[in-house]
Formats: structure tokens, sequence, C-alpha cells
């Protein structure tokens, strides 16, 4: 019976698989990539490549800690998805002191300072600890939230008005 699934096993949930709840969303990876010697601002959704690497990726979001691009020292963070050329081992991409080519702020536009450092993020949980349902699987809140009410609207096809009025009396 599938609500047998919804209580953990007593097993080392490190050494089972782990997979993301439907409902919870899927995974995702962004690398936030240090720089300095900043001389245009990056703008969202432009391509960022490494001069050197050839790693890339697109800017979600940008921030500046210190200095400014008018004058050529602005120093901060860049927000990267769908990165390319990453060391999955490492998680790293990127390389220090690399100039930086934007798809929209042209060349040598920054410099890397440091490496980019890849962030997962989206939960995973342990195999046991989800229920899996019409292939689909499911964190325990979410199938109860999904599936309750439709389980238990099935139950009540065979009550009738009559039976509960009679139930009633
Ligand atoms: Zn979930």
């Amino acid at each position: 019976m599938t609500l047998q699934r919804l209580y953990p096993k007593l097993t080392d949930q490190h050494e089972e698989p782990n997979y993301p709840c439907v409902l919870c969303g899927a995974r995702y990876i962004r690398v936030e990539l240090p720089y300095d010697s900043g001389s245009v601002a990056p703008t969202v959704g432009e391509t960022l490549t490494g001069a050197t690497s050839t790693d890339t990726g697109v800017v979600v979001s940008t921030s500046i800690y210190s200095g400014a691009v008018a004058d050529g020292d602005a120093a901060g963070f860049v927000e990267l998805s769908s990165p390319t050329g990453v060391d999955q081992d490492a998680g790293t991409s990127f390389q220090d002191n690399e100039l930086i080519t934007g798809s929209t702020g042209g060349s040598n536009m920054m410099t890397v300072n440091g490496d980019g450092h890849l962030n997962r993020y989206g939960r995973l949980y342990p195999e046991s600890s989800l229920v899996e349902r019409d292939g689909k699987r499911y964190c325990t809140p979410h199938y109860i939230f999904r599936y309750t009410h439709i389980d238990t609207d099935e139950f009540e096809v065979d009550v009738t008005d009559d039976d509960r009025e009679s139930e009633e009396l």
C-alpha cells in the first residue's frame, strides 16, 4: 500500500540515491564569478566569456562591492546561469586574472578575480523519503497536498446521499 512509503525506512540515508520532488522544483546551478577592474556594467541576459578559458555563463544578477565602472575599477560579483566549462569535481569555472568579454559589454569589460564558484540549488531527498506515483516523485508534504483529496474523492464515490442520511439517523 502506498501509504506505507510516507514513513522513511530506517536506512542510512547517505547511501541511497537522492532525487528532487517534482513539486519542490528541479535543481538548477549558478556560477558566482568575482571580478575587479570592471569598466562596463554587466547587463542581465548577456553572455560573459572568459578570454582565456572560453568558459561562459549568462548574467542573472550583478553587484558592485567597491569602485565604479566609470573609473574602471569596479569590483564585485556576477551571478551566471547556464554555465559552460565548469570543472564538476572542483566546482569552479573561469580562471583568475583572465579578461571577460561580454556579448553586450564587449571585450575586457572586467577581470576575473579568483574562480567562478559553482552553487547548486534545489533540494534533493533520499529515495526512501519520497513517494513515487504515476512515474513522478513527491516529497511527503507535496504528496499529501497533491493526492489526498483525490483519494478521498474516489473513496466517496461509493457513498450515496441516502447512505449518509441513514448514518445520521
Ligand atoms: Zn516537494
